[in-house]
């Protein structure tokens, strides 16, 4: 594995920074409507909500197009992400995902006893679907896959991605995370979650922390065959870790569209901003299909932070591929502006 984070001293405060770009926030949430319905329930707080949660599930499964029995709750997707990679890896084995990913079912996977098995991504940043299927063995017990990928922003065929999900999962079940589809314009079309009614034991992660803008509100779910559900739940539980007020925020953005339409439009207007800031610097990038812009930097990843962070902005560096690379979150114009300032000056 050649995938590797350079850490800053400290996760830097936001009252610190004139611009927080590094964990792919959305800027502009929540929703007003999510927000006016916490104002109005804040005072359930002294309740459990179990019937709160069923109807949320019930609105999730009309959304998504299957049953109830289909959806497990979790305070962010995060809390999936690590039940499913500790109660799968339980008796050891092995997970295949690509390199670089999101590591967080990797990493848990790893404390509980299994290995990771990284597949490189291709030259056009896609996941390299057939070395992943050659590299499923009797040992492997989950393929996780991130589309569009973290950290890159890349996007894998959908059409690829559905045959090899179809054909994996009939071996070991996939693991697909969806957390950026939804700033694609066709992003329910491109989704993997029509496999479910199919019978594919296929595991689609959902989360209200980027379109729906909650990250600190802690609401996702996964969408799975309801036998591979009941094998992480016999373990762990699902929805007893959100809260009663952040079950009717969830509510309220689902229902406010316009909301989610115009995170979308305002997101993609701030990646074609720094695409034409990296172009005149001179800089390449990895062209985006997420909520965060990835580009190579000629410089030492940590010393690099230092200094953004030096001018209050916040960002990622990582390292793969023989190169030093920069993550950018995106925030509103005002941010992206102060982000493309200090990176001139920061790269002169
Ligand atoms: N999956 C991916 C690909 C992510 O980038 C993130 C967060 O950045 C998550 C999952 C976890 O998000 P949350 O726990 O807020 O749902």
């Amino acid at each position: 594995p050649f995938f590797k984070e350079f850490v800053p001293k400290e996760f830097p405060e936001e009252s610190k920074l004139l611009a927080k770009l590094n964990a792919n926030e959305n800027p502009y949430g929540p929703s007003p409507k999510a927000v006016e319905a916490l104002r109005e329930v804040a005072t359930k707080g002294n309740r459990y909500a179990w019937k709160e949660l069923f109807g949320l599930i019930d609105k999730i499964a009309v959304e998504e197009g299957v049953s109830p029995k289909n959806i497990m709750m979790g305070p962010g997707s995060s809390d999936l992400l690590e039940k499913t990679g500790m109660v799968l890896f339980l008796d050891g084995g092995n997970v295949v995902s690509a390199d670089p990913s999101y590591m967080s079912l990797m990493q848990v996977a790893q404390a509980t006893g299994a290995s990771w098995k990284p597949v490189p991504l291709k030259e056009d940043w896609s996941h390299d679907l057939k070395a992943m299927e050659e590299a499923v063995d009797s040992e492997t017990k989950l393929v996780y896959i991130c589309n569009p990928n973290n950290p890159t922003g890349s996007i894998t065929d959908s059409k690829e991605l559905l045959d090899f999900c179809s054909r994996v999962s009939e071996k070991v079940p996939v693991f697909v995370d969806e957390a950026y589809l939804a700033f694609l314009e066709d992003g329910a079309k491109q989704s993997m979650v029509s496999l479910i009614n199919e019978g594919k034991d296929v595991i689609i992660a959902r989360t209200f922390s980027k379109i729906h803008g909650m990250a600190g509100l802690r609401v996702g779910y996964i969408v799975a065959q309801e036998s591979t559900l009941e094998k992480i739940q016999k373990i762990t539980r699902g929805g007893m870790g959100i809260s009663y007020t952040s079950i009717f925020a969830a509510l309220a953005s689902m229902d406010d569209k316009d909301f989610q339409d115009s995170s979308r439009e305002k997101n993609a207007a701030a990646r074609e901003y720094v695409y034409k800031s990296l172009s005149k610097l001179g800089y390449d990038y990895v062209p985006s299909h997420t909520s965060f812009i990835i580009f190579p930097i000629e410089m030492d990843g940590k010393l690099f932070l230092d200094k953004m962070r030096a001018k209050q902005v916040g960002v990622r560096a990582f390292e793969f591929m023989g190169k030093n690379w920069c993550r950018v979150s995106m925030g509103t114009m005002d941010e992206m502006k102060i982000f493309t300032a200090a990176l001139t000056d920061v790269l002169a």
